[in-house]
């Protein structure tokens, strides 16, 4: 099982949760929102493991935490996976817009000096916007749109640029998000969480619910749950591979 984007610093007892995907062996990507957190959060999860820690910079955080770029670049060639970061034009965040985008910029320039890296992308009302700055830096690495609620002609423009997606059953709980998952090239979409945000049944979703998704999207696609389960982990392998 996997869950490509989940806040495992987030939950009230993450050291239960982590033992939990341990147990399950579920594969995770642990994403934290500011650099001053990423220490910590990797201290949660056993070395060399199936759960990796991303270096992230959320956009909600971004001005407020933009003095972090420095500790941000001198972690990161500490992991290969960067997020939560991106851009969130949502009326609450709007306000903030141009320093969340100087500050993706940023994120995304030292990720193309590095070399590249997998990035678990954050895109609320910002879905044609993020393509255009992601489309401005082809050389930071892999792109992971997670719950991206793109129209479909947004979807078809971000596969086009070689971006995968992370879905969750709580963004296909909407009509939106439901749309968009029906638009995704079904070899470039991997389960997500969102937890402890993500919500299941009214409760904090767990980093297993995340594969609840499989028997949702089978649903949605009008195939067998086996044949969307065995795609999801080729298209996991796929990813690492081409991260
Ligand atoms: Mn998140």
């Amino acid at each position: 099982m996997i869950d490509l984007h989940c806040h495992l610093d987030l939950y009230p007892d993450p050291h239960a949760i982590v033992a939990e995907c341990v147990r399950r062996r579920l594969y995770v990507l642990s994403v934290t929102t500011v650099p001053s957190a990423f220490d910590g959060t990797a201290a949660l999860v056993p070395a060399h493991g199936r759960i990796r820690t991303a270096l992230g910079l959320h956009p909600e955080l971004a001005a407020a935490r933009a003095r972090e770029l420095p500790l941000f670049e001198r972690l990161l060639p500490r992991t290969h996976y960067i997020g939560e970061v991106g851009l969130d034009g949502s009326r609450e965040h709007r306000a903030t817009l141009d320093t969340q985008r100087g500050v993706f910029q940023d994120v995304l320039r030292l990720c193309a000096r590095a070399g590249g890296k997998v990035l678990s992308l954050h895109s609320r009302g910002a879905t044609s916007l993020i393509l255009d700055v992601l489309g401005a830096e082809p050389n930071a690495g892999t792109p992971v749109l997670h719950w991206y609620v793109g129209t479909p002609k947004q979807v078809a423009r971000a596969a086009e640029m070689g971006c995968w997606f992370s879905v969750g059953p709580a963004m296909l709980a909407s009509e939106r998000g439901r749309a968009a998952a029906l638009a995704m090239p079904k070899e470039r979409v991997l389960p997500e969480s969102d937890g402890p945000f993500g919500l299941v049944q009214g409760r904090a979703a767990n980093p297993w619910d995340a594969w609840t998704v499989t028997a949702m999207l089978a649903a949605l696609w009008c195939e067998q749950e086996s044949e969307v389960a065995s795609r999801m982990v080729e298209n996991f392998k796929a990813v690492v591979e081409e991260g």
